[in-house]
């Protein structure tokens, strides 16, 4: 028996038997190509403001160690479990090696419904679960980042917890830190820039007029965000926003820089008009040329995936899509072209790795080089998974796996198995 259930790791198991499947790997090397090498569960204690003790659990899982050290975000939310971390920092490896970067995958979380906790009670919860963390994590072994429910402040405390207790500053030890605190210039907008660029050169092949396509963003937060600003700069009306609260719709294009300001200063696109106020259950399937979903797991099942009307589907969730959803879009595909979550939104963690390799040289780049930069790695992973499809006749999401599991498998391989 196995720790690690539940519907999301169930998720990544099945694609990984696609893949492996796929690539005829032999049963007895899917094991350590799947299962993670190590997972921590710690509880984080914290006092509240009215005097109580409340405990929270903290997870970390690191899913190999081949390549370098692990890399992954940290995720605070109420349906954070191990199976779902576990899942996570698996489709981190294959995202880190698709993009070719040095580094294993990781994920970690705290089960916690932020909305309950005061910003004194949030960063205790953050200090906690990083001093938990400092037997396990290191610069050259695991370094985390941003995910769902953490931000730039969340990281600034991370990397302050771990320093405090070196002795001297370590700012190498979490990425998605503020500029002004170690992290790098473009790591803020550059999941959802590099959502919105990938986007831009599907519609461009395609022969779209991106003056006057349109799309549909589900999710507000930072992945969300950007990439609704960004095909709003590149001329595209963005017709629909969705986040937690409820979502918006206005078929002649929302003012995104307003949206992103209320969002800013509110927490959420909640308040902005209700005028345009829209069922958010809706916003998959209206008909527009971009869908980009920005925020959880599992949102688009089969019935939603033959019912979608978009020419483009941008994943800047990481596994928006169920194994059900993908076989109906399989069928789809001449349709719909999907650019799968470890492609579309590993702009991420490549700026993630241009900020642990600067502050490793503690020599800074301009955003002009960061940017210019990201987008080569996009491109020339977007390049192989295209021809990888093609030559395989094999769907997007199925060609992009199948290239990081070849990398990592080649990694293990040669190094061969200690003792
Ligand atoms: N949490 C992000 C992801 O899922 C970023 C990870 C990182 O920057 O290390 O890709």
């Amino acid at each position: 028996m196995s720790v690690y259930s539940g519907p999301v790791f169930d998720m990544a198991a099945n694609q990984f038997a696609v893949i492996a499947d796929h690539l005829s790997i032999p049963l007895d090397e899917r094991d350590r190509l799947l299962l993670p090498k190590r997972a921590i569960t710690v509880s984080c204690p914290i006092h509240r403001d009215d005097g109580t003790i409340a405990v929270f659990e903290g997870y970390r899982v690191q899913h190999h160690l081949t390549l370098g050290p692990t890399k992954g975000g940290t995720r605070f939310a109420p349906s954070v479990d191990i199976g779902e971390v576990a899942a996570l920092a698996i489709w981190m490896s294959w995202k880190c090696a698709l993009a070719g970067l040095p580094y294993g995958g990781a994920k970690g979380g705290v089960r916690v419904d932020l909305s309950r906790l005061s910003r004194r009670e949030l960063e205790l919860l953050s200090r906690r679960y990083m001093q938990e963390m400092i037997p396990f994590v290191g610069p050259h072994t695991d370094v985390m980042a941003p995910d769902m429910g953490t931000n730039e402040q969340v990281m600034a405390w991370f990397m302050d917890t771990y320093s405090m207790y070196q002795g001297h500053t370590v700012t190498e030890i979490v990425t998605g830190k503020p500029v002004a605190s170690g992290g790098t210039v473009g790591r803020l907008e550059a999941t959802g820039r590099g959502v919105a660029y990938l986007a831009r050169r599907v519609l461009n092949e395609l022969s779209i007029n991106l003056n006057g396509a349109t799309a549909v963003i589900q999710g507000f937060g930072n992945v969300g965000s950007y990439a609704a600003f960004e095909l709003h700069q590149y001329g595209l009306k963005v017709i629909a926003v969705a986040d937690h609260t409820g979502a918006l719709y206005d078929k002649s294009g929302l003012d995104i820089p307003a949206l992103m300001h209320h969002a800013s200063t509110h927490g959420s696109i909640a308040g902005f008009s209700n005028e345009l106020a829209y069922d958010p259950d809706q916003i998959l399937t209206l008909p527009c040329d971009v869908v980009v979903p920005a925020a959880m797991e599992r949102v688009i099942d089969a019935h939603i995936a033959q019912n979608m009307k978009c020419r483009v589907l941008a994943e800047g969730a990481n596994g928006p899509t169920t194994p059900e959803a993908d076989l109906v879009l399989e069928k789809r595909q001449d349709e719909i072209f999907v650019i799968p979550d470890i492609l579309c939104n590993s702009g991420g963690v490549v700026v993630s790795y241009f900020e642990w390799v600067q502050d490793l040289q503690q020599l800074f780049w301009e955003e002009e080089e960061v940017t210019r930069r990201e987008y080569h790695i996009l491109d020339r992973a977007f390049d192989q998974m295209v021809k990888r499809a093609k030559a395989d006749k094999i769907p997007h999401r199925t060609a992009a796996m199948a290239i990081g599991v070849e990398k990592v498998r080649a990694a293990k391989t040669t190094r061969g198995l200690f003792p």
